[in-house]
């Protein structure tokens, strides 16, 4: 029977010494043993243990070490053990199950510096963005406190709450989750503080305080009654930017997080309402108005909510 292909280069290198052959992928990668031991503990307690009895399977004068790990876990492991000016960015884990993979296999080898490497990437934009809620649970259930605290707050643009569910979770403990939770409802608190008490709105010439045709429109919504800084009262009389406060009041206790406030969607819904009032519309207004408040409201909330500190317990 043939021997299973080679992985893509580097690990095609001939005058590599050892075969790791990943047995669910069927591929081997043709590897340098001092690398391996350099990044492993397993690695290098196998390479110094005396050979045996047992016949070494070979394959071209190079022994075989078979691992579980699949094609592209492997791949992105050794990428991590490997030079970068040699395996550039293309084993960089895109996506958090795969991320998630490698920290595991490099735990599994004893892999201190891999490891570190890994808890750096898990909290990398690029995975917050993703499913920040997995690497959380991760996070913790490794003790990573710092990584926890961070992945704690990208958590907050997600109902955490109500209807999130990752597998991760269930590798913490119930305590690890109502300290969670707790933390979501006290910055919910702290956001609705924000949506509560304008102080923080500085402009008092907003479109929906003086448009005259929304004053004459209030339709079913009748004004509502601002104190915006310096205590000055304001009254907001257009109906599309408090349609607008309606939903984000109550999107933020659920996900207090600024990203709500400036949410696309919500953004394009709500100048398509806004649109209906030719005033507030006309020379986009509107639209630089509500912009200059939806990033304000969502600096805010974030402030608000950066001085609210979750607890994480250490697992040592
Ligand atoms: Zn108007």
């Amino acid at each position: 029977m043939d021997p299973p292909p080679l992985a893509d280069a580097p690990f095609d290198d001939q005058s590599a010494d050892t075969v790791l052959r990943s047995t669910t992928s069927n591929v081997d990668f043709l590897v340098n043993r001092h690398l391996l031991a350099f990044s492993s503990l397993f690695f290098q307690t196998m390479f110094s243990l005396p050979q045996g009895n047992v016949e070494q399977e070979m394959r071209d004068h190079r022994p075989i070490i078979r691992v579980e790990e699949d094609r592209e876990t492997l791949g992105m492991l050794l990428g991590y053990c490997y030079p970068k000016w040699l395996v550039g960015d293309r084993l960089v884990p895109s996506d958090t199950i795969g991320i998630l993979k490698v920290h595991h296999a490099a735990q599994k080898y004893l892999m201190d510096g891999v490891e570190h490497r890994v808890r750096q990437d898990l909290v990398s934009k690029r995975m917050l963005a993703e499913e920040p809620l997995r690497i959380f649970a991760v996070a913790v259930q490794h003790g990573y406190l710092e990584e926890a605290r961070i992945a704690a707050r990208e958590t907050l643009r997600l109902p955490v709450g109500s209807s999130e569910y990752v597998p991760e979770l269930e590798d913490i403990t119930g305590g690890d989750h109502y300290r969670l939770l707790l933390y979501h409802k006290l910055c919910g608190e702290r956001a609705e503080d924000v949506v509560k008490d304008f102080c923080w709105v500085t402009n008092e010439s907003f479109v929906w305080f003086e448009c005259a045709e929304c004053r004459r429109n209030p339709a079913a919504n009748a004004p509502v009654r601002w104190i915006i800084s310096g205590r000055r009262p304001k009254w907001v009389f257009s109906r599309w930017f408090l349609e607008y406060m309606d939903w984000v009041i109550k999107a933020l206790t659920e996900r207090p997080s600024g990203t709500v406030a400036t949410d696309m969607e919500l953004f394009d819904a709500t100048m398509a309402n806004a649109s209906l009032c030719r005033t507030c519309f006309q020379g986009g207004r509107a639209l630089k108005d509500f912009r200059e408040f939806t990033s304000a409201l969502a600096r805010e909330v974030d402030r608000a909510t950066s001085e609210v500190g979750i607890e994480i317990r250490s697992r040592a």
